[in-house]
């Protein structure tokens, strides 16, 4: 028994070394990895790229302070502006905190228009974190369980629910923010529609709301397009990253636009480490090899391989409730529990997850190739067919 606090049921394994999407566990065992720790190493394992990124800035300097200017963390938030069309960015380590700051801004700009109680419109299953503000906002009673009092100011809705929204807005003065994730992740790989996208910006317009995007899972290129807010062509007021953003550096950002930009000064938040120059060279290559590389069009091809290869090998088999999900964010439901999936995967040499009981969910690094999705299918198709006793 080690120290280490009991927060995960952690699988009897640990892995030493990795190259691409291949993992190799201490024993010298093989693992195609088809979930890239959660969304997080966008360029796979031991990219030379990043490798040598994070060497280069290890021998300069990893830490100064944001007393300072730090020319990584401005060249960064150049980038980040342009492939999301926002204005400024706040920089923190983690998705948690990326939320925190979103929150905090849409306070801080409901407090400006004389909103003494601001609100957040929420959706069900969605997941935002595990801070207390971040918590509340999740739509998972499980989680929230034991922690209350949860932090006021959260009003939940169905997701892909327009009329409920509008239901809100009819009697509650104080919203002053709607927040969802575009592509719900630990909700189970839920979709909003494209045409609810566009109304609700519509409807945030009408009503002077922060629309806030939470990308924390589906950004960084994920589900074809830098940030699955630009699927349907909306623009938030704020957008939340952190996951894939440093390929397994941590770090965080809040993007800010139009009538969201501009409001936070000295003062208002802050972080010791967040965009430090060690993290900020780490994003800025993982940015620059999804472009170079053209990992979004990868994710788009390989993603629709998966899914269609998968439908193919699970073509009438019971149980199979839906295959879903945007580019190489993917969701297979069946209609039942299947979290014992996970460890048949561990013994086949394949990594997965499931989340929200009944769905396995695939989120392999970007650089995920056409082989590596055929072995992927190959191994999970019998795992998945076996289970269900077809
Ligand atoms: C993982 C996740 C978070 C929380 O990120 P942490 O880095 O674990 O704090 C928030 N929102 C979404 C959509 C996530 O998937």
């Amino acid at each position: 028994m080690s120290h280490v606090m009991n927060t995960y049921a952690r699988l009897p394994v640990a892995f030493s070394h990795g190259e691409g999407s291949w993992l190799v566990d201490t024993d010298g065992k093989r693992y195609l990895d088809a979930l890239s720790g959660i969304a997080v190493s966008t360029l796979g394992h031991n990219h030379p790229d990043l490798v040598a990124t994070i060497a280069t800035q290890a021998a300069r300097v990893l830490h100064t302070s944001n007393l300072y200017r730090i020319p990584l963390q401005e060249e960064l938030s150049d980038r980040l502006a342009a492939v999301s069309g926002m204005d400024e960015v706040f920089f923190c380590n983690s998705g948690c905190e990326a939320n925190e700051a979103a929150i905090k801004l849409a306070r801080f700009y409901g407090h400006q228009r004389g909103v003494d109680n601001p609100a957040i419109i929420v959706m069900e299953k969605a997941f935002h974190g595990r801070t207390l503000a971040t918590l509340s906002a999740t739509g998972n009673r499980k989680a929230q369980a034991g922690f209350e009092p949860l932090v006021s100011g959260f009003v939940r809705v169905p997701y892909n629910d327009l009329e409920a929204i509008r239901g809100i807005a009819g009697h509650n003065q104080n919203v002053v923010a709607v927040m969802l994730e575009m592509v719900q992740g630990e909700g189970g790989i839920h979709i909003a529609d494209l045409e609810f996208q566009r109304q609700l910006r519509a409807l945030c317009d009408e009503k002077g709301w922060l629309l806030i995007c939470d990308e924390v899972q589906c950004g960084v290129g994920r589900t074809g397009t830098w940030f699955g807010y630009q699927q349907s062509g909306v623009l938030p007021d704020v957008a939340t990253l952190a996951k894939g953003l440093g390929s397994g550096v941590p770090i965080g950002a809040c993007l800010a636009s139009g009538k969201a930009a501009g409001l936070f000064g000295p003062g208002n938040h802050g972080s010791t480490f967040g965009g430090n120059p060690l993290a900020c060279a780490a994003a800025l290559t993982t940015l620059e090899c999804i472009e170079r590389d053209g990992l979004r069009d990868n994710a788009v091809k390989v993603g629709e391989q998966i899914r269609s290869g998968l439908a193919e090998a699970l073509a009438g088999v019971a149980g199979v409730v839906e295959i879903r999900g945007r580019g190489l964010m993917i969701g297979i439901e069946l209609d039942r529990p299947c979290g014992e999936l996970v460890a048949r995967g561990l013994e086949a040499g394949l990594l997965i997850n499931v989340t929200a009981e009944k769905v396995v969910r695939l989120l392999p690094a970007l650089v995920f190739s056409e082989a590596d999705a055929r072995e992927l299918v190959a191994r999970l198709a019998p795992l998945i067919r076996t289970f269900l006793g077809a």
